[in-house]
């Protein structure tokens, strides 16, 4: 059993926790459509990427609800395959953990001005500050809360988004060591976060590496000994081993996506997908030649035929620019997705194989039963996989598979 994940205590009233898998109790709203979550292969996927950075630690990256997988069931299976931290960018991503109940290291590092600093410093979360701003706000609300807050500084090694530019680092690092010698904050972490891992080679990894190890020498020399150095993500953990420091942050990699071509493909890398997405025929129905199908009628059945009325659509996060192309197993083959994607459905042309209402439908898993894959989805729809499973979006229900018996319910 993990201690680091234990349920804090649950008020008599609260309503059942969810259930442990879709056998056990079925979910009316799973019976239409559902992610079927393998935490099994989510445990998997943190062993191999431990494996890739042998001495450095795991961050498992559950931000965006866990990729769209359910952050606190995927945190606790990482947390039960080695994860010694949590990392996710908004603030009440983090706060939701700790209410599930997680107590182990836990970093949030998306802040706006007037984030609930004091909450996170009181539920023990390490928290990131890219500019003096942030720091002034930290210290106050350390202040306030009569506690050391414990804080990573961000550097801007060349991404252009979040962290402190060179020009503005030695300000932020003598701040920093001032709060630290006033007893108000603790600098557990230096990190930052490249642009360009996913090409692996690309020149700006190195440089953006170089900028890094000479933020981290201004640190030092200011006085600051973080506990943690951190700069790799998914492709830097796979395929830059210089850049793993003390401390990983995977995020794609944990839900078993590759995070580009560049990098590999899934299998290969010893990853396995971990959400497949499915959903029961809502209709099959013969129609004639020339039938239009969907708004615009962008597709016409081409000879008599049989159409399937699948019942997710983009308000699901099925994208509509996957329609006409994206495909899904339906009646034992891959079918294209037939004319537009709606906001509740779409249809498939089953071409007069035998189906009926109630069949399983397959958008995409990990590719081992036939299916398409969230990769297969990425390329269809011009996206990235990251995007394919981080959309589907809160109607669809989630169940979960290989969940351990010691941590159920949450
Ligand atoms: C999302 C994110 C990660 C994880 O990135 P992946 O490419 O999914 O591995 C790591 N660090 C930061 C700062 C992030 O925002």
């Amino acid at each position: 059993m993990n201690d680091q994940f234990q349920p804090l205590s649950t008020p008599a009233s609260s309503p059942d926790p969810a259930p442990a898998s879709a056998s056990e109790q079925p979910d009316p709203a799973a019976c239409r459509a559902r992610a079927e979550i393998d935490l099994d292969a989510v445990r998997s996927n943190v062993r191999t990427l431990r494996a890739c950075a042998p001495r450095a630690e795991l961050m498992a990256v559950v931000k965006a609800d866990g990729y769209g997988h359910g952050a606190v069931p995927c945190a606790r299976a990482a947390r039960e395959a080695g994860a010694t931290w949590l990392g996710t960018a908004t603030p009440q991503e983090a706060l939701a953990l700790r209410a599930a109940g997680d107590r182990g290291r836990l970093l949030s590092w998306l802040w706006t001005p007037g984030g609930p600093w004091r909450e996170a410093i009181e539920a023990g979360i390490d928290v990131s500050a890219s500019g003096l701003w942030a720091l002034e706000e930290i210290v106050a609300a350390a202040r306030q809360a009569g506690r050391t807050a414990r804080v990573h500084l961000k550097a801007d090694t060349g991404l252009g988004r979040s962290g402190s530019q060179p020009a503005d680092w030695p300000g932020l690092v003598a701040a920093a060591r001032a709060a630290e010698a006033e007893g108000a904050v603790d600098v557990t972490g230096v990190w930052s976060h490249f642009a360009c891992a996913d090409e692996p080679g690309h020149p700006a990894n190195a440089a953006q590496l170089e900028v890094f190890r000479e933020a981290l020498a201004v640190a030092e020399r200011a006085g600051l000994d973080p506990e943690v150095r951190h700069h790799a993500n998914s492709p830097a953990t796979l395929t830059l081993p210089e850049s793993h420091f003390d401390l990983v942050r995977p995020g794609v990699s944990l839900y078993g996506l590759s995070p580009s071509p560049e990098v590999g493909v899934a299998a290969e890398l010893g990853l396995r997908p971990a959400m497949t997405l499915k959903a029961a025929l809502a209709l099959v129905k013969d129609v004639p030649a020339g039938h239009g199908v969907s708004y615009g009628f962008s597709y016409r059945t081409p000879g008599p035929t049989t159409l399937g009325l699948v019942p997710l659509g983009y308000a699901d996060g099925v994208p509509r620019h996957a329609s006409n192309t994206a495909p899904v197993l339906a009646a034992g083959k891959w079918r294209t997705i037939a004319g537009r994607v709606a906001m509740d459905q779409f249809v498939v042309d089953l071409g007069g194989d035998a189906a009926s209402a109630g069949d399983e439908v397959v958008l995409f898993g990990p590719g081992d039963r036939g299916e398409p894959t969230a990769e297969d989805w990425a390329r269809a729809a011009g996206t990235i996989s990251y995007e394919i499973v981080t959309r589907v979006s809160a109607r669809v229900s989630r169940t979960y598979t290989n969940v351990r018996a010691s941590t159920r319910g949450l």
